[in-house]
């Protein structure tokens, strides 16, 4: 089971309630998103108008669905909550539009998984606040057009390449949410264990955020595992200790790798002498989803320069040789 994946279970359901950010205030890191989103939504509710359509884009556990409620709460608007995979049929959707009261928030999770003839009947809800759609079939069928409340969509995706370029374009807004540093992720992993009521040392707090992949939700995990930790083989504080010892039993090494990012690692490098491979082949070799690797493990890896994208494949940079004590090819020392 890895740490990060792309489903919320539900023992993080429960936690998460309690340790979620509610203001756009309490949302650390993402400084450029915050101001944005701070100065849009202050523009809105003086014109007394829906907030522009959202689109918020990253790897799973960066806090799309966070700001997704903190916008909603900052509009004092209520949020209506579904998914891509949810919504099979048009009529799936046309019942939650048809329910929006104006300025409701409408929060669609994997959004790049709608189905197309869904899709469909997004654009024109998008567009002009107009339901368009076709009831019965055959010769009975007839088409109804309803107006719409005023509202906000705001979808989130793993990554915006996975969406049609027409959904793309219908939103006014595009958030892009990067990996958070590990000044951030102490932060964060303080803020959990005040809630929590979790007496954590700084230099504690320090080693889970480094171990974190630059990932909140990582982060609030491995918080959890470590107390667990600290509770049954220690006095229960998070001591620097006590952090490094739970997480070397997590498998979960001192760049935050987990199993999975060192068994696709040292597959580039042991079974296609570093690559460049295609994504595919490395797929197979690893027997991962494509879209696993994709979405939830290269990215940090290719932002940490472990991993890089050419054009031929994926390619594991020096730094991955050397943290396997390998020689990369081609090596010379200083
Ligand atoms: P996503 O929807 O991108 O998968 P979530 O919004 O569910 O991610 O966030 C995962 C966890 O990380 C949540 O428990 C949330 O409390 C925490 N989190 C996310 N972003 C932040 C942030 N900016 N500040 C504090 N905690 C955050």
């Amino acid at each position: 089971d890895r740490l990060i994946s792309a489903e919320n279970r539900g023992e993080d359901e429960r936690f998460d309630r309690a340790i979620r950010p509610r203001r756009l205030a309490d949302y650390r890191g993402q400084p450029e998103v915050r101001e944005q989103m701070e100065i849009f939504i202050e523009a809105a509710r003086k014109r007394g108008e829906a907030l522009d359509h959202t689109l918020i884009f990253g790897p799973p556990g960066l806090g799309k669905t966070t700001l997704a409620h903190i916008i909603a709460e900052e509009l004092e608007a209520n949020l209506r909550q579904t998914s891509g995979p949810v919504l099979e049929r048009p009529g799936d959707l046309a019942a939650i539009l048809t329910n929006l009261e104006p300025g409701d928030v409408l929060f669609v999770d994997e959004i790049h998984r709608l189905s197309p003839v869904v899709e469909e009947v997004l654009y024109p809800a998008m567009e002009d606040f107009q339901l368009d759609i076709v009831i019965g079939e055959g010769p009975a069928a007839r088409s109804i057009k309803l107006d719409l409340p005023p509202f906000t969509l705001v979808g989130a995706t793993t990554r915006a390449g996975l969406l049609t370029s027409p959904l793309r374009a219908r939103f006014g807004i595009v958030q892009r949410l990067e990996f958070y540093d590990e000044a951030d992720l102490a932060f964060i992993v303080n803020r959990s264990a005040d809630i929590l009521n979790l007496p954590v040392e700084e230099a504690g707090a320090r080693q889970i955020a480094r171990r974190s992949r630059g990932t909140p939700r990582v982060a609030n995990r491995l918080l959890r595992r470590v107390r667990d930790y600290a509770e049954v083989r220690a006095s229960g504080t998070v001591t620097e200790t006590v952090a490094n010892q739970a997480m070397d039993m997590l498998k979960v090494d001192p760049n935050g790798f987990d199993l999975m990012d060192r068994k696709l690692m040292l597959a580039i490098i042991e079974k296609f002498d570093g690559g460049p491979v295609g994504v595919d082949s490395l797929a197979a070799a690893i027997g991962e989803e494509r879209g696993t690797i994709e979405d939830v493990i290269e990215p940090y890896l290719i932002q940490q320069g472990f991993m890089k994208r050419t054009a031929r494949g994926r390619v594991a940079t020096s730094s991955a040789w050397l943290h396997f004590g390998m020689k990369p090819p081609g090596y010379r020392p200083g």
